[in-house]
């Protein structure tokens, strides 16, 4: 294990050497009273023996002195000497001269410097020497010096045993406390450390920690408690944080209202894709979804109903997921994408995007109304359009864009001329905001033939944009920038009043000509449209009847109930409708029938390969024999030879349009149009 602290920081060595410096300090203090005691005793003894020594002689010393008897003075003094530490014993009469005297040398010895200066090297004892008989008198003096050396080594050397003892038990005594230390306190609280060290930050209430064995409810077992919840509760809010991360990670890259990756977060699952080649299957395909015409779906149905929509589509997205090789995710409010993974050849990617655009139209029942939408594909392959994740998914937005400028439900593959195309429609876009206030729209009109009286009975007006560097820009690539970006509302809006404009002008010529107008069905979302038109009808003092409305089955698939309403208004009004290129959406009899339509144009593409195409053939036929079951009048459009103009006539179709009646011309050009093309139709019947 990691050693944690130096060993001169840890809490046992220092108490160590607390204890042992307390219990030398304490053990030096006690042995030193303890001896400095022991010497006032020894002291005392000394005194007290050297005063018992005296009184044991002083008889017989009187004895000495009153009868001047030297030889008793010398023995008794001899006597003294027999005890060692007797320095110097004298027997004097009153006046200082000895009887007898006796003196040794001091006894050497090493701890005289110590203990001379406690004990003194000799100590001076004298008493009096007195006789009570024959009459009380002192007649000398006894004197004794003692060596104290003796009793002071003697001293000395218990001194020292008690201070190797103190010390000693002080030492013993700082061990055992040490290892009770050590045992109780210093032991459990390393393994304590080990085990906190040990827990992992990222899962602290994974392993907790154990109270140390024999702690269990003292302070340590508290301490492990505590340390335990706290822990707990790290763990509590680590858990608490991680799912609010998750919960921002998940905001972060995930769109809120489908649960799709968003762009962010399909890009990195798009890298990961592409990393993961397959030898045989290398290819990869990703499809932008762009919905077609989604605002409109909001503008009618409200915002929730829309967002019901674009969550069911991407439930359905999501569904196929089930293939590993795909997932979706959602790159705008209008724009889902999908990738797909493992594809053999371009093939498997064309029968993807077929599926693609079928899933997503298909309707949906939401709030009592029946929802659809189609979309747009655009598809990106890599490796062959792109090495990039960013660059592929551009590509694929930017194929679908472009896709859209020429219709809806249908997709299309990116190509490299894809980017410069994009450039020249910003460009494009750009150009168009500025082509009315420039005045460079004008309108071109193109006659509608009764098939059957060939009497010319209207003309369709087309807009034509010439552009100032471009020259003629056809209305099949402006018509849909227009209505992408909203400015059809004000383009529409000037094409009926030049429409009507000049259809007055005519009948004020004497040409009864009836007017048709496309019209877009962002115009006719509009809530005013109704209103509008009528306004500008009235503006020219046009009859309603001489103005017909183009309307396509786009205009009812979002608000069915909304485009018949409009357009019964119109219809009450005296205003004529028909439905454009019919035949190429949905055609469904349902929405026929309820709505007020007094025409069917069958779109060019079923004429065009008329008796070429059988199937065609059948479609127009199938169109022409509705128009009839219906009581609606039927227009061919695109009649462009003599051989579809004849059969469709015979077939019951009652009128017709195209360039081989005529190109659609200059208004100038019409009123010498009508009256050539009467004077031919009329050489031609009589030479019928
Ligand atoms: P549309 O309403 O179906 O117009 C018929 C288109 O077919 C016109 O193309 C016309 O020139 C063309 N056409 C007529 N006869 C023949 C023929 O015999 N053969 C061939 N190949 N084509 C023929 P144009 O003028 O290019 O218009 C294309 C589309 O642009 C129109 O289709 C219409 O959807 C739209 N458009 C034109 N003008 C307007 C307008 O003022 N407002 C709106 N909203 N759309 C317009
Ligand atoms: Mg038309
Ligand atoms: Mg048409």
């Amino acid at each position: 294990m990691k050693r944690l602290f130096s060993p001169e920081r840890q809490l046992g060595y220092r108490i160590l050497r607390w204890v042992l410096f307390t219990a030398f300090f304490a053990g030096g203090i006690i042995g030193a009273v303890q001896i400095y005691l022991d010497a006032q005793r020894v002291s005392q003894e000394l005194d007290e023996r050297a005063n018992q020594t005296l009184a044991l002689v002083r008889e017989a010393s009187a004895q000495a002195v009153y009868s001047l008897d030297n030889d008793l003075a010398r023995q008794v003094i001899d006597g003294l000497f027999a005890q060692d530490q007797i320095r110097y014993g004298a027997i004097k009469h009153n006046d200082g001269t000895p009887l007898a005297e006796r003196r040794r040398d001091a006894t050497p010895s090493s701890y005289r410097h110590i203990t001379d200066a406690i004990f003194d090297s000799t100590r001076r004892y004298q008493v009096p020497l007195m006789r009570s008989a024959p009459e009380p008198a002192q007649y000398g003096q006894l004197v004794l010096e003692i060596d104290t050396i003796y009793a002071a080594e003697l001293w000395q050397e218990r001194a020292a045993l008690i201070m190797v003892f103190g010390i000693a038990r002080a030492f013993i005594i700082g061990l055992v406390l040490y290892l009770v230390y050590y045992l109780l306190v210093s032991r459990p609280l390393g393994s304590i450390t080990r085990a906190l060290a040990a827990v992992n930050p990222a899962e602290p209430g994974r392993h907790l920690i154990k109270t140390p064995p024999g702690h269990h409810r003292d302070e340590l077992d508290t301490w492990v408690q505590a340390t335990n919840e706290l822990l707990l509760s790290i763990a509590d809010v680590q858990q608490k944080h991680q799912a609010a991360q998750d919960h921002i990670s998940r905001l972060s890259h995930y769109d809120s209202l489908t649960g799709l990756p968003n762009r962010e977060m399909f890009l990195h699952i798009l890298n990961n894709a592409m990393k993961k080649v397959h030898r045989q299957r290398p290819l990869l395909a990703v499809f932008c979804c762009g919905l077609d015409d989604f605002k409109a779906i909001n503008e009618q149905y409200g915002y929730m109903a829309g967002d019901k929509l674009l969550k069911d589509i991407a439930a359905r997205l999501q569904s196929h997921r089930v293939q590993a090789t795909m997932s979706a995710g959602r790159l705008g409010a209008d724009q889902f994408v999908v990738t797909q993974e493992h594809l053999q050849g371009e093939d498997e990617a064309k029968a993807t995007a077929r599926w693609l655009l079928e899933t997503i139209s298909r309707p949906v029942r939401i709030d009592g109304h029946e929802l659809s939408l189609t979309a747009t594909l655009g598809i990106a392959l890599f490796p062959n359009d792109s090495h990039e994740a960013d660059r592929l998914l551009q590509q694929s937005e930017q194929s679908m864009t472009l896709a859209k400028i020429q219709g809806h439900n249908h997709y299309q593959f990116y190509v490299a001329s894809v980017d410069q195309a994009i450039r020249d429609r910003k460009q494009l876009e750009r150009d168009l905001e500025e082509a009315l206030p420039h005045q460079q729209f004008h309108l071109v009109y193109q006659p509608q033939i009764d098939l059957q009286n060939r009497r010319v009975i209207g003309v369709e007006a087309l807009l034509r944009w010439y552009h100032p560097s471009r020259g003629m820009v056809p209305p099949d690539e402006f018509i849909p920038l227009a209505e992408s970006n909203n400015t059809i509302i004000e383009i529409g809006y000037w094409v009926l009043h030049e429409a009507c404009r000049q259809a007055r002008l005519w009948l004020d010529e004497g040409h009864q000509l009836r007017m048709s107008v496309n019209l877009s069905p962002v115009q006719l979302r509009q809530d005013n449209i109704v209103p509008m038109i009528m306004g500008i009808l009235a503006s020219h003092q046009l009859p309603p009847h001489c103005l017909e409305l183009e309307v396509t089955e786009t205009s009812f698939m979002h608000n069915l109930d909304d485009a018949i309403g409009k357009l019964s208004l119109l219809r009450d009004q005296g205003l004529r409708i028909a439905v454009d290129d019919f035949g190429t959406g949905y055609s469904s009899l349902t929405y026929l029938k309820r709505l007020p339509v007094h025409h069917l144009k069958i779109d060019k593409q079923f004429i065009q390969d008329l008796l070429i195409n059988e199937e065609d053939t059948q479609i127009a036929n199938t169109i022409i024999d509705l128009g009839s079951s219906l009581n609606l009048q039927v227009i061919a459009e695109g009649v462009e030879t003599e051989e579809q103009s004849v059969y469709l006539a015979q077939r019951g179709c009652q009128l017709a349009q195209g360039y081989f009646f005529s190109r659609p011309i200059e208004p100038a050009n019409i009123p010498p149009f009508l009256r050539d093309f009467v004077q031919t139709t009329a050489q031609g019947s009589e030479l019928l």
